[in-house]
């Protein structure tokens, strides 16, 4: 068909995920990265990863792993690179120019239909896409590392993204196997991102003010409300949590919530005087150099694999 290639501009951490997402889905993969040499060097480290998780039956799709390597490719050309797709998936580095001018290379290189979609964090859709002619057919899908165990894409639209090419965005992604959320308007920080940081900031105050220690904040999620997360959200939390459902929750406890929410302490400056106790007792727990931090990173990603496991069983 002529909507089966998708090109994966830059091929770093995320770049590779999204290859290893796109080609479990049955789709051409073609990788590009300007870096000469570095797509094929991606290529190698996704061959020993898709053979890993083949091992641990956890490969994504119905093709097996040597099925999936063949349908990837790597360029260091960028027009050959973007031959024939329908879809393009930028993950370079996190700099506003670079994003900028390469989608403006692109977008010479390719038909007016063709979707752009960049894996930004941080940047809005409306700076991203500022030197590209027609909007109408770009966006960001914001991932969440590891993607392949955490499914998550915020699709955020550019003011002028035409609603089709969110929707072929969501399809493409739920097919395959991702869990796409629709952003109605961009917003800094996104969704993800915003809730992440009040949730980081009221664990920061709380430690600064000699409420609790790093660790037990830690257990707070990990043993108290991340227990749910896994599976339902803050929305379906309240909504169970009454005899009547959520109206009835915000009946009885409401006051009780804003009570709390007015209570709470302004932004902390992360790199204060008080953030060196934060980082010391951090440290003591999980000392921060390259062998205990990567450790800590295998055993994530293997904790995740386990609860991606069980989640596909639900
Ligand atoms: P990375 O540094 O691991 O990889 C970036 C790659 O892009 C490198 O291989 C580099 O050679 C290549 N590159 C740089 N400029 C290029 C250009 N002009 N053309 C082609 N290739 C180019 O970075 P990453 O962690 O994979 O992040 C990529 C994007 O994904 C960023 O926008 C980041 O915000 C976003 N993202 C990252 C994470 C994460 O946790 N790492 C999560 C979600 C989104």
């Amino acid at each position: 068909s002529d909507m089966d290639i998708i090109t994966v501009v830059g091929s770093g951490l995320i770049g590779r995920s999204w290859a290893m997402v796109f080609v479990g889905g049955g789709y051409r993969v073609k990788i590009y990265d300007n870096q000469p040499g570095q797509a094929a060097k991606a290529i190698t480290e996704i061959r020993k990863q898709l053979g890993e998780l083949e091992e641990v039956r956890m490969l994504r799709g119905e093709l097996n792993a040597s099925q999936q390597l063949a349908l990837l490719s790597s360029h260091d050309d960028l027009s050959q690179a973007l031959e024939g797709a329908f879809f393009v998936q930028e993950c370079v580095f996190e700099q506003l120019e670079v994003k900028q001018s390469l989608f403006q290379d692109i977008e010479r290189l390719v038909g007016k239909d063709v979707i752009l979609s960049s894996s930004t964090s941080c940047l809005v859709p409306s700076s991203v896409f500022s030197k590209v002619h027609n909007r109408s057919r770009c966006l960001v899908s914001h991932p969440v590392n590891p993607p392949y165990y955490v499914k998550l894409v915020e699709l955020v639209p550019h003011p002028e993204t035409a609603a089709m090419v969110l929707d072929t965005t969501h399809a493409l992604m739920t097919k395959v196997g991702q869990a796409p959320v629709y952003l109605k308007k961009e917003i800094d920080g996104f969704a993800l991102n915003r809730v992440q940081a009040a949730i980081i900031a009221e664990s920061w105050r709380l430690v600064q003010d000699g409420i609790i220690s790093v660790k037990d904040i830690d257990l707070v999620m990990s043993e108290g409300l991340g227990m749910r997360y896994a599976f339902i959200g803050p929305m379906e939390t309240i909504h169970l949590n009454a005899p009547e459902g959520l109206e009835d929750y915000m009946k009885r406890y409401g006051e009780g919530i804003r009570r709390i929410l007015n209570s709470f302490r302004p932004v902390p400056e992360f790199s204060s005087e008080g953030a060196k106790s934060i980082i010391n007792e951090m440290c003591d727990l999980i000392p921060n150099d390259k062998q205990h931090l990567s450790a800590r990173i295998e055993r994530r990603d293997q904790l995740l694999l386990g609860l991606a496991k069980l989640k596909k069983e639900h």
